[in-house]
């Protein structure tokens, strides 16, 4: 069985971080524990809202010397409850969010403990951005570990094409710099492979000239679903790199700018982004006739 942790360790962990450490007795604990699926529902022994890349060392050697089960948590969004877990300790880094732009170099580097929506708005100021996913409270870290598709996937790539540097704890408490240079064979581990590698405490991004971009949701009834989807699939194959379709099953938001009788419905629907110049975009060639005589591009 394994041995409890022992009060004197706990306040030594405390004592050695900037950020804190939050208890099961703590006021804040259940709030601390909750992550974006109300279903998961995960009690760990501590969790650490580490401060710097100096706490997550002082995080990663506790867990490895008390033989705790790690977690890291950024967003919280994973669906499966990655980011949380029972009777571990989950290092949160939702403390440490910075985003540094620098616009001559077209380059970004944020914490890891930002949401994309962190990052949009100190890009944004710039005329810049980065693909990222679809909504702006997905984690940094999870979402580029994974991958990462979204908005600006058609123009500008997956985020971990734009991904060209991080900064990692690995489990023996070290912090390297994964890049073409340096580390690189772990710089191919992250491009995908999940969140096993390490802690990453940072990321440096690529940016693209993207300021405001034209988009929002087109929704149909989920009888057309077929019909639309073909319609989508054979649109999309040759439509030109400044479009982005990301195709959904929903349940309407009850919120504006929703109109009000679709409210909590199910439909279907595609949300697009534009990113070229609005004539063209606004030309209709995304129009699609629900007439009932078929889908047809304008
Ligand atoms: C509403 C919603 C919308 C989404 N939209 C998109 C989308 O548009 N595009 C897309 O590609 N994906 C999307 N996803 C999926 C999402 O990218 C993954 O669930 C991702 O794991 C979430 O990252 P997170 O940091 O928020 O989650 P967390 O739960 O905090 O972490 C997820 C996993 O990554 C690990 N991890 C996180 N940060 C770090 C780090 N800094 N260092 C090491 N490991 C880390 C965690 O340990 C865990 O295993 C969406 C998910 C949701 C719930």
């Amino acid at each position: 069985m394994k041995k409890a942790l022992e009060e004197n360790s706990i306040a030594e962990l405390k004592a050695k971080l900037r950020g804190h450490v939050i208890e099961p007795h703590d006021r804040d604990y259940d709030d601390a524990r909750k992550v974006y699926n109300a279903m998961i529902d995960k009690k760990p022994r501590l969790i650490a809202r580490c401060a710097d890349a100096a706490d997550v060392i002082d995080c990663v050697n506790f867990a490895r010397k008390h033989d705790l089960l790690l977690a890291v948590r950024s967003g919280g969004h994973n669906g499966g409850g990655l980011g949380i877990c029972d009777d571990g300790l989950v290092i949160d880094l939702g403390l440490i969010k910075y985003a540094r732009v620098d616009p001559g170099a077209r380059l970004v580097t944020v914490g890891g403990g930002c949401t994309w929506g962190d990052v949009d708005h100190a890009t944004h100021a710039f005329g810049l951005a980065t693909p990222s996913g679809i909504i702006s409270t997905t984690g940094v870290g999870g979402l580029t570990l994974g991958g990462g598709i979204g908005h600006l996937t058609r123009k500008c790539g997956l985020t971990i094409d734009n991904m060209i540097s991080a900064d990692l704890v690995l489990a023996d408490g070290s912090f390297v710099k994964a890049n073409a240079e340096e580390n690189s064979d772990l710089f191919w581990a992250i491009r995908g492979g999940g969140g096993n590698f390490g802690v990453v405490t940072s990321f440096t991004f690529k940016l693209h000239p993207i300021g405001t971009i034209y988009g929002g949701p087109m929704l149909y009834e989920l009888r057309e679903a077929a019909e639309v989807m073909k319609w989508y699939r054979d649109l999309i194959k040759t439509a030109p790199d400044d479009l982005n379709g990301w195709f959904a099953f929903l349940t309407v938001p009850p919120a504006a700018p929703f109109p009000e009788h679709l409210h909590l419905k199910k439909m279907c629907g595609v949300v697009w982004t534009w990113t070229g110049s609005l004539p063209q975009g606004s030309m209709g060639f995304i129009r699609r006739d629900c007439s009932g005589t078929g889908a047809r591009t304008l």
